[in-house]
């Protein structure tokens, strides 16, 4: 094996000069944990690897090149979303044209969908991982990139023709991966920034304990970990914790998986651990709403709980049934109220766009969200990425523009039958405008003062940019 160096990318997506014009940058950054799982576990093996986040520092253009110039890695690992690809294909020519006997490997959902069409397509590519990238990062590192025909979950340019090597069926235990390499991570903790008004007390940071969902609904990219569903034990989750406090002082954590309370009893186990050994820090966490009772919210309230997050999607019944599984708006509404009761903050999670979307549709989920205690909210424009089930006929529901640099869910790029772009832009700019103007929500904000002083205090420093945002409704203001 190489004794060389692997240096692994999170590519931007734009331009450094409109970053700082990035208003989504400047209200959640979050570390590339997959990023840091996969550099710890490749040094776990033996193998030095480093993390360039284009995110946390825009103008890394110079980092790469300089890291490439010195260390002569033997392989650039890119991983990318759907927005940040060309960024990424960019990148790697650019590598390329530096040190022609470098390798490049992409990773991420975006890739793990269109598999086969990205090593036909984009020359600056030569491997893809699909699904869970640690093993088979390791195997493609550690075979120097020749004879890699046995190593499951790799797609590879032979005689010009893109081969795939199948899905690895073989997955980890999550249990024996070595915490994320956060200390690979320039200026963490401090550069990673939460949502504004999603954490009590900084430092702060995302963490991924599971992987997976077992749901399919039509909107969700699941090309990683497709339907499986696998998570860290309650003890090594709260090691973890114990780990981030230690080493990094992080007093609130983001767990950022699909579905955190998906197994009752790890979530009851890690409750009491925390409540039997405090380690003073508070969580967010993300859950489906068949998932969570009373008894088990208010044992989370005791653990740290802050803040849960649920898909709410849309408060349209008949739109809502044919999008996703159990599309019951009562049952959502009585959990909300539960979260709310057990004295947790709740954030709703709503989309608009759907195929299927109307005015209507629109105003029923204004009522809905409006009518329960939902004290955050946040509301995405509906993207159709190449790895949901909605992506395969999108063009017969509506219209399709697919430019993958715009689809950050920040932009309409589809339209749905019986709508108008400038309608939804202004559909989405009234939401967002009746929910800041309710007294009860500006009042909530208020006591945000106390609850969460930093929020305060970034909202203050950014005023311009989220002013300018929302009367905009641009998530840049400069040209890409
Ligand atoms: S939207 Fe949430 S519940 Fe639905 S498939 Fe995706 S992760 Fe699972």
């Amino acid at each position: 094996m190489s004794e060389k160096p692997v240096l692994l990318v999170h590519p931007l997506g734009y331009s450094k000069e409109a970053a700082r014009a990035d208003i989504a940058r400047k209200a959640n950054l979050m570390p590339p944990l997959g990023l840091a799982m996969i550099a710890a576990w490749l040094e776990n093996h033996g193998i030095t690897a480093d993390i360039v986040d284009c995110f946390a520092d825009p103008d890394s253009d110079r980092a790469i090149v300089d890291y490439v110039r010195e260390k002569r890695p033997a392989f650039v690992g890119f991983s990318c979303t759907t927005s940040s690809f060309i960024d990424g294909h960019r990148l790697a020519l650019m590598v390329r044209d530096i040190d022609p006997a470098v390798k490049t490997v992409f990773g991420g959902a975006h890739v793990s969908a269109l598999r086969e069409k990205v090593i036909e397509k984009y020359p600056g590519v030569d491997f893809v991982v699909v699904g869970e990238g640690e093993e088979c990062t390791r195997e493609l590192i550690e075979s120097g990139g020749d004879g890699v025909e046995g190593i499951k979950g790799l797609v590879y340019r032979s005689a010009g023709m893109a081969v795939f090597t199948g899905f690895r069926k073989e997955l980890l235990d999550l249990d024996s991966l070595p915490f994320p390499a956060y200390e690979k991570l320039v200026g963490f903790p401090e550069k990673y920034k939460l949502p504004i008004f999603n954490y009590p007390h900084t430092p702060s940071t995302s963490c991924i304990s599971s992987r997976g969902c077992p749901y399919a609904c039509s909107y969700c990219d699941r090309s990683v970990f497709r339907r499986s569903f696998r998570y860290n034990s309650a003890d090594y989750l709260y090691r973890h914790l114990q780990y981030l406090k230690e080493k990094f002082a992080i007093r609130h954590v983001n767990f950022y998986d699909d579905q955190f309370t998906f197994n009752r009893e790890r979530v009851e186990e890690f409750c009491r651990l925390i409540m039997d050994n405090s380690l003073g820090m508070t969580f967010n966490c993300a859950v489906r709403a068949e998932h969570i009772d009373f008894d088990l919210l208010k044992l989370m309230k005791k653990a740290g709980c802050w803040m849960i997050s649920l898909g709410i999607e849309t408060g349209d019944p008949d739109l809502l049934a044919q999008h996703r599984q159990n599309p019951d708006l009562e049952m959502l509404a009585g959990k909300i109220r539960l979260i709310h009761k057990a004295g947790i903050r709740v954030k709703g999670l709503l989309m608009m766009g759907l195929p299927g979307e109307s005015e209507s549709s629109i105003k029923k989920s204004m009522e809905y969200v409006f009518s329960l205690p939902v004290d955050d909210f946040n509301l995405s424009k509906f993207t159709p990425f190449p790895g949901s089930p909605l992506y395969q006929n999108v063009n017969d529901l509506g219209e399709f523009t697919e430019d993958w640099e715009r689809m950050d869910c920040m932009d309409f790029l589809f339209i749905p039958n019986g709508m108008t772009r400038e309608r939804l832009d202004e559909l989405f700019i009234n939401f967002y405008k009746s929910h800041y103007t309710r007294i009860k929500v500006l009042l909530g904000y208020v006591a945000m003062l106390w609850k969460s002083p930093d929020s305060w205090r970034r909202f203050i420093v950014d005023f311009l940019s989220f002013w300018r945002f929302a009367h905009a409704n641009r998530r840049m203001m400069k040209k890409k």
